[in-house]
């Protein structure tokens, strides 16, 4: 017997935002609820509401210090 799950749990993937004058660009967190390989790419609302592109090479959380405190702060 096969159990098939309706529900996709919701994972996060890392998002590149553009820098803004002197802000360097951050990485966000975007909520997906599609695997992530079908959002590579797109521009998406991250979890502080900017949009970033979508990037699979990052997995959040991402190491470093240029990450965007609010995602972090939202994420834990
Ligand atoms: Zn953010």
């Amino acid at each position: 017997m096969t159990v098939d799950t309706a529900i996709v749990a919701i994972t996060y993937v890392a998002a590149r935002s553009r820098p803004h004058g002197p802000t360097a660009a951050l990485w966000h967190a975007v909520e997906v609820h599609r695997p992530p390989a079908e959002v590579d790419g797109a521009c998406e609302l991250t979890a502080c509401g900017a949009l970033a592109r979508v990037s699979t090479e990052q997995t959040w959380p991402v190491p470093g210090t240029d990450v965007c405190p609010s995602c972090r702060t939202l994420l834990g």
